[in-house]
């Protein structure tokens, strides 16, 4: 007997309606005789109303209290689906991620899955119960709830197939595949068969977020079959695999956003060793993560040092900036929270040169101007001000042929 993964996420149980048709397709797959763990997150919408609940109380909401409370949201969806499930004669139960014994770091708010004791789901299971169980959650060693973080679902799901070593995770969700790039901002973009994780990694970590990024390191790691595929209409999706010989050999597999971004610049610091630490010092120390970097060629013995932070830490550095600019020798701290990324990903791109001038070329006769640069072997990352993002999407879309399977 087959044992599989299923994950339904917040648009896929949005309405008492979504969940009695997710109750429908669990029914018809437990039929088929398989065995079913089932991972639901909360209701669309619900993560963000219980945070905007939180932010009314409190600038910077207590970690520890916020788990507790966005916990909350994917407790309710448990017991709904384990109802539906009920009324069609199909026995079900629900559990936290504490009862499902899913044992993580005390990271509030973006807790990392240490182990999960899979003894309860198991005997559940050998009675022919479906085990619906609560995504984004799970507790510490000290007994607190703690979450994984925006998209933590993906990730419970692929934990417990991990454990549970099921044949297969099936993240179901309110798009039919992973695409080329989100088919909302670029309707032409193609629906992929297959995309290995090295490139879904990529992806996800320049901000597709179809898939959280540790879900994706955790099934490459622990060689978990992952399937993104629609709620709504059936098909095959896209299956996220290793790179085989018979696979399709695009130049390029897609394309990644993030809006999420902000850059700062400390212009007229002198050139001299130990600036770049004297700047991004202070910021690491306050939590803040830096991603790109760039340090321009020196002019009179000063230079101009530019970093990308997410849009929500934009404040906060800025505020850090201006109290060490003395300290720095600064002329002035600049910065634009209204940039975004743009990343073309492609495995292919290794063995082929021409392909960043060919991504310049395209943006620069839509008259883009591009911001910042930053390669690597599989990658090739762009900033942008943000009313180019579908402009730029799309540019690039069209002018690596994206809409068509490459031969
Ligand atoms: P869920 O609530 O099911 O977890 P998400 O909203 O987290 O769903 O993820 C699905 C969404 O991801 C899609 O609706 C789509 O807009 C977006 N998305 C971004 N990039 C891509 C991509 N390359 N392929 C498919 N969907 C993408
Ligand atoms: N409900 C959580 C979120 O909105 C987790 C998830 O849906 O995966 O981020
Ligand atoms: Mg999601």
């Amino acid at each position: 007997m087959a044992l599989y993964v299923h994950k339904y996420g917040g648009t896929s149980v949005g309405t008492v309606d979504r969940i009695r048709h997710v109750a429908n397709k669990i029914l018809q797959a437990k039929q088929r005789g398989d065995d079913l763990v089932v991972v639901v997150s909360a209701m669309s919408g619900e993560t963000d109303r219980l945070l905007n609940l939180a932010k009314q109380i409190q600038d910077r909401p207590n970690p520890r209290e916020l788990d507790v409370l966005l916990a909350t949201g994917e407790q309710v969806t448990i017991a709904l689906l384990c109802m539906a499930l009920e009324t069609l004669g199909c026995p079900a139960s629900s559990y936290t991620g504490a009862q499902a014994r899913i044992l993580t770091d005390a990271a509030h708010t973006k807790a990392r899955i240490l182990d999960i004791d899979t003894s309860r789901i198991r005997k559940d299971l050998a009675q022919g119960k479906v085990v619906v169980v609560a995504g984004f959650q799970g507790v510490s060693e000290e007994g607190d709830i703690t979450t994984l973080g925006r998209g933590g679902s993906d990730t419970t799901a692929v934990a417990l197939a991990a454990a549970l070593k099921a044949d297969e995770c099936l993240i179901y969700t309110d798009v039919d595949g992973v695409y080329t790039t989100d088919p909302r901002v670029e309707p032409k973009a193609r629906r992929l068969d297959r995309i290995t994780f090295e490139e879904m990694l990529e992806m996800a970590s320049l901000g597709s977020k179809v898939l959280q990024i540790r879900s994706v390191e955790f099934a490459g790691k622990y060689n978990v079959p992952l399937r993104v595929l629609s709620t709504f209409v059936d098909g095959p999706g896209t299956l996220i695999t290793y790179e085989d010989e018979t696979m399709e050999k695009a130049l390029i597999s897609g394309i990644a956003f993030n809006r999420d971004e902000a850059k700062l610049t400390v212009e007229g610091v002198p050139d001299r060793p130990g600036i770049a630490a004297a700047i991004l010092g202070p910021i690491a120390d306050a939590n803040i993560e830096v991603d790109m970097i760039v340090q321009n060629v020196a002019e009179n013995d000063t230079t101009d040092f530019t970093f990308t932070v997410h849009r929500n830490d934009y404040p906060k550095a800025l505020e850090i900036l201006d109290k060490i600019k003395r300290d720095l020798g600064a002329r002035r701290i600049t910065g634009d929270d209204q940039i975004v990324k743009v990343s073309l990903v492609g495995v292919g791109m290794r063995s082929h040169a021409g392909i960043a001038s060919k991504m310049f070329r395209a943006l620069a006769q839509e008259g883009i101007n591009i911001r910042m640069i930053s390669t690597s072997e599989i990658k090739i990352s762009v900033v942008l001000d943000e009313k180019y993002l579908e402009l730029a999407v799309r540019t690039l879309h069209d002018a690596f042929e994206l809409d068509k399977v490459s031969t």
